[in-house]
């Protein structure tokens, strides 16, 4: 089976969220099970010095710039260094070699013409899967990633072709909307602007377009799969989403589970395992040396690391840390984000000195150490498409306390491997801190859990075998 993986990022050579990390990790574990991936990628100023071995296999004269000019494109192979994976990298200088980052100048301004720099993507991708392809590698099906990739699907069906395709929502906030004025420069009929097409309340959206005209939608999580069917998580999006709720379906992303191994961790001097619990006691005591917090061994230790925004629900959080405090525990943050939120939590560090403990800023190797020298952790997103340092706390043994939403709600299972509550409330959530305060003293219970926790499986095999079956199920034939 062939696919080819259509993405705007992927790590290790250009990140700016989780749809690296998933381009990164899936393509690889997809060839691990025997099916051909391949990934496009635009050619950014940024990751063309970091390619090796790259040769030009076709070179496009049909595309215009923004201004309407001929374009200079064409296509390279190589491979995302690290790995067996295959590359194509689109080559567009006068679209993609800039300083900034992939989407926006270095002011943080998105660029003036992202319209017509993601629809050369995605047409690429479209002719890459289609039966005008100018090189021999032809896949048996495109999947496509958030708004960036999103009229691929349409390019494809508007131009006759039959492949199928995938679109997976990563982030359903990001729709790439541009005025209707955009069209005429997008090489799409003015027929597709239409409710049955890329139009959305009258704009164009990338990602609309994506959901409307792909084979299959996937989300990632089965849950979320269900939540953006409905107005309160749909983002305007939900009216299509349900009435195409047979073509869309969820599929947990995986982790890097040779990155997060508590028993081989480079940023950790105290492994531990399922079996050999001991170092996990060690590196509570090294987190509390580490932060300044009391040493104390029996104060069970709440972590949490997150960006620092709404949809996380610190403000829950802060709204229960004095209650922990009075009830003897401590707490070690992490994160950066929105200047008030990060301001509220310096004062939660000023008013219990010893006993929380706060590092406002981006620090990988601390990430780890609070996952592996917590004995809770705490994760009240309000909502939750995937999520990841869940499955890393229920690896690393420290017991997840969340809200049941998204990704979430499939990853912790409540009273098995970690506390679940049901309402976004400091009130719920602090019924659940209750539960695992009065848990936690006996420890043959606790301990329990959290092997129930450490002994899961959230490797990206499983979910390459779940993309498997799904793109089996789109293809006309077995392939
Ligand atoms: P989201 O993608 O919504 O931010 P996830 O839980 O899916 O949330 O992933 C967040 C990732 O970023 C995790 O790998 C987490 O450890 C990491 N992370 C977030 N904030 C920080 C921080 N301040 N320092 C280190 N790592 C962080």
């Amino acid at each position: 089976m062939r696919i080819l993986f259509a993405t705007s990022e992927a790590a290790p050579l250009i990140k700016t969220g989780g749809l690296a990390d998933v381009s990164g990790a899936l393509p690889a574990a997809l060839r691990k099970i025997g099916i051909d991936c391949r990934v496009l990628l635009p050619g950014y100023a940024v990751i063309m010095y970091k390619l090796e071995a790259t040769r030009q296999i076709a070179r496009f004269d049909q595309f215009l710039d923004a201004a309407g000019k001929p374009l200079a494109a064409r296509l390279l192979q190589s491979a995302i260094p690290g790995s067996d994976v295959p590359l194509y990298v689109l080559d567009a200088p006068a679209a993609f070699a800039r300083d900034g980052g992939p989407y926006q100048d270095a002011e943080g301004l998105d660029y003036p013409d992202n319209a017509h720099r993601f629809a050369l993507l995605s047409q690429v991708a479209a002719l890459l899967a289609g039966p005008a392809s100018p090189i021999d590698w032809q896949p048996d099906l495109l999947h496509c990633n958030d708004w960036q990739t999103g009229l691929a699907p349409a390019y494809l069906r508007l131009s006759g072709g039959t492949t199928p395709s995938v679109i997976t929502v990563h982030n359903l906030a990001y729709q790439g909307i541009f005025p209707p004025s955009a069209l005429a420069k997008l090489n799409l009929p003015a027929s597709s602007f239409s409710i049955e097409g890329v139009e959305y309340y009258g704009n164009l959206s990338f990602l609309k377009a994506g959901l409307y005209y792909a084979s299959h939608i996937t989300t990632v999580s089965p849950t979320y799969a269900m939540e953006i069917q409905q107005p309160h998580l749909g983002m305007g999006m939900q009216g299509l989403l349900a009435g195409r709720r047979q073509q869309l379906s969820g599929i947990l992303n995986g982790i890097d589970t040779d990155e997060w191994n508590p028993a081989a961790d480079r940023h950790l001097n105290c492994e531990f395992n399922a079996r050999a619990m001991a170092g996990k006691k060690r590196c509570k005591q090294l987190l509390q040396e580490e932060l300044g917090l009391e040493p104390l061994d029996d104060a069970p230790l709440f972590g949490m690391i997150a960006r620092m925004a709404h949809q996380k629900g610190l403000d829950l959080v802060l709204a229960v840390a004095d209650g922990i405090i009075d009830r003897g525990g401590q707490i070690a943050l992490l994160g950066t984000g929105e200047k008030s939120i990060e301001a509220a939590v310096r004062v939660l560090v000023e008013r219990h000195p010893g006993k929380v403990a706060a590092l406002i800023g981006y620090d990988e190797g601390l990430s780890h150490r609070i996952e592996a020298g917590s004995d809770m952790f705490l994760m009240p997103s309000l909502f939750e498409p995937c999520g990841l340092n869940q499955m890393y706390s229920l690896r690393y043994g420290s017991v997840p306390i969340v809200h049941a939403t998204g990704g979430l709600r499939d990853t912790v299972e409540d009273g098995v491997t970690g506390f679940v509550f049901h309402q976004p409330t400091a009130h719920a959530l602090w019924l659940a801190i209750e539960r695992a305060f009065e848990l936690y003293p006996h420890r043959p219970a606790w301990k329990k859990m959290m092997t129930a926790g450490m002994t899961r499986d959230f490797s990206w095999e499983n979910s390459a075998r779940a993309y498997q079956t799904l793109y089996q199920g789109l293809l006309p034939t077995e392939v």
